[in-house]
């Protein structure tokens, strides 16, 4: 609003201000002023970009509004601040608008001039312009549009069938490796009882997936570790450890974070590695220690 233009050098900011006084909060004046690594420029506007056209800037020249002198300052950047002017021309003449181009809403409504059409956001508020109080607004909106298109009878319902019930359901519980229906030929096997049982009667290299149900990274690794997997079918055991179902086991082998995984091959560990890896890795690994 007041057309600043923050021009950096090294770590160094110049900023200018074509006005004598700022119309930011009192609070971020203070800020600004007192930070050391700041230069106010008053009653300054920028006049040209100095440097070879179509390479960097090597400077910027200001004029003093007041006494019309220009001098130039070497800064290496230019950061315009925008501005408040509403970009409403697309509603001119459609939606009332006030005298500063803000679409005009109800007090303490978003409804605009036109039945069944809201303002939201910034661009009918010109007191507060904050996220919070845009998204508030938005959902108002929202409401309100939800109800003029009920009441207009213009909603088109969608009723739940069998089938999307169905999609809706939670998934199966796991199923869990026991002693019925573990079996040491597989490659793939889920839960302690089988990783105890591999661990000590099968001689192919275990690989050993440690997750938690809520960890982000474990579900973007899954997919590309089963890959891995899926190359080395019968020559390797996979075993998949949720550390919330089996924390014994994660305490046991010192797994501290999710996701991790640790090669053990003749009961020892061969390596550990934390976090998401690139495939690579994981398949050089085994390739290596089979
Ligand atoms: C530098 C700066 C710092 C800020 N800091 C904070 C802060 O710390 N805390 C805070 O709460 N708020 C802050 N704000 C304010 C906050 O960003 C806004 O209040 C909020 O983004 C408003 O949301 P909005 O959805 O109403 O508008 P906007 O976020 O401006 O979204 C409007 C969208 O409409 C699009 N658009 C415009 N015209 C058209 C068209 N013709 N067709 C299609 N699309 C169009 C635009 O591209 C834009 O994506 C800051 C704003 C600025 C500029």
């Amino acid at each position: 609003e007041e057309s600043i233009y923050l021009t950096k050098y090294g770590s160094h900011v110049h900023m200018l201000v074509r006005r004598g006084q700022m119309r930011a909060s009192k609070a971020m004046q203070d800020r600004v002023l007192s930070n050391p690594k700041i230069t106010v420029h008053w009653n300054t506007e920028a006049v040209d970009v100095l440097g070879v056209p179509g390479s960097k800037m090597d400077g910027l020249r200001i004029r003093n509004i007041e006494t019309d002198a220009e001098s130039d300052l070497l800064v290496k950047g230019l950061f315009y601040a925008i501005g408040h002017t509403p970009n409403t021309q697309l509603f001119q003449g459609q939606l009332e608008l006030d005298e500063l181009s803000y679409i005009a809403t109800k007090h303490g409504s978003v409804e605009t001039s036109v039945d069944g059409v809201y303002a939201v956001g910034d661009v009918q508020d010109h007191e507060f312009r904050q996220a919070i109080t845009a998204a508030g607004s938005g959902c108002m909106g929202a409401m309100l549009a939800e109800r003029w298109l009920s009441s207009n009878g213009l909603t088109q319902e969608f009723h739940q069938t069998k089938e999307s019930q169905q999609a809706a359901a939670p998934p199966a519980p796991k199923v869990r490796k026991t002693s019925e229906n573990f079996d040491i030929n597989d490659t793939r096997h889920e839960g302690g009882f089988a990783l105890r049982k591999l661990f000590h009667e099968s001689d192919r290299l275990i690989v050993v997936k440690y997750s938690a149900p809520s960890c982000g990274p474990c579900h973007s690794l899954k997919p590309i570790l089963s890959k891995v997997i899926d190359e080395f079918e019968g020559k390797i055991h996979y075993v998949e450890i949720d550390i919330e179902e089996d924390p014994e086991i994660a305490e046991n082998a010192g797994v501290i974070g999710t996701p991790t995984i640790q090669y053990f091959k003749d009961k020892a560990l061969v390596t550990e590695l934390k976090g998401v890896k690139p495939k690579s890795q994981y398949r050089e690994l085994i390739a290596s220690n089979l």
